[in-house]
């Protein structure tokens, strides 16, 4: 996910890239932490006291931001999401392409990250895959929206989020990071198992615009993987 106080300049090429991150000041010292994101999501653990996620997304006017290093949906009315007994507000989702989690070892061609804060330090970030399939019909409707580099787009048309959400809510968690600096230790990682689709334009069209802004696997050391299966 992208924070979008940026203390140092960071790329995912050159000087500045994943390799360095740590070292290019000390607010992203987090960035060599023993808990990063994303990891590749293998042996989960069937744990019966999870819960799925509740979702009260609403509409929202479209303000899109192209900030060269992420596409993001900024959310500007009260969408929520209720887990382990908390409050998350959606705060924004964006794009990775390829994915950065992968599971037992497979990429997807897109990721998206749903962006939720409870509290300072308690963000929930909700991961869904893109696979190559069907029209995405989201992607049908705003793609043409999404502005070149260092741009945005605002208008009084509203997106609703939640046609991104997968219908079956089997997922992992785990606890870890955000993917870019200063790369905080402040994640509940929320992955769902079922991808969407989008057709192979539309996920060409995601690439060239996001021009391989994913970090590389990191090592889960001493974390456990937990997942919720969803029976409907
Ligand atoms: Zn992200």
């Amino acid at each position: 996910m992208v924070k979008e106080t940026i203390i140092h300049k960071w790329a995912y090429t050159g000087k500045h890239a994943p390799e360095f991150w740590a070292d290019l000041c000390p607010e992203y010292s987090d960035c060599n932490g023993k808990h990063q994101s994303p990891i590749d999501i293998k042996n989960a653990k069937i744990n019966s006291i999870l819960k799925p996620p509740e979702f009260n997304y609403k509409p929202a006017n479209i303000h899109i931001v192209n900030n060269d290093l992420t596409v993001l949906f900024k959310v500007n009315s009260d969408c929520f999401v209720h887990y382990n007994s908390k409050k998350y507000k959606l705060l924004q989702f964006h794009f990775h392409s390829h994915s950065e989690h992968t599971v037992n070892g497979k990429y997807y061609p897109l990721e998206i990250h749903f962006v939720h804060k409870a509290a300072k330090n308690d963000l929930l970030v909700i991961g869904v895959f893109v696979d190559t399939g069907n029209k995405n019909h989201f992607f049908q409707e705003w793609l043409n929206k999404i502005p070149k580099a260092n741009k945005e787009y605002k208008s009084n048309q509203k997106f609703d989020a939640l046609q991104l959400i997968p219908d079956n809510k089997t997922y992992y968690l785990y606890s870890g990071s955000l993917t870019t600096p200063p790369c905080s230790e402040i994640v509940n990682w929320l992955v769902f198992s079922k991808s969407l689709t989008a057709t192979q334009y539309q996920l060409n069209y995601f690439a060239s615009i996001l021009k391989n802004n994913f970090r590389p696997l990191m090592l889960l050391n001493n974390r456990k993987i937990s997942i919720f299966n969803d029976k409907n």
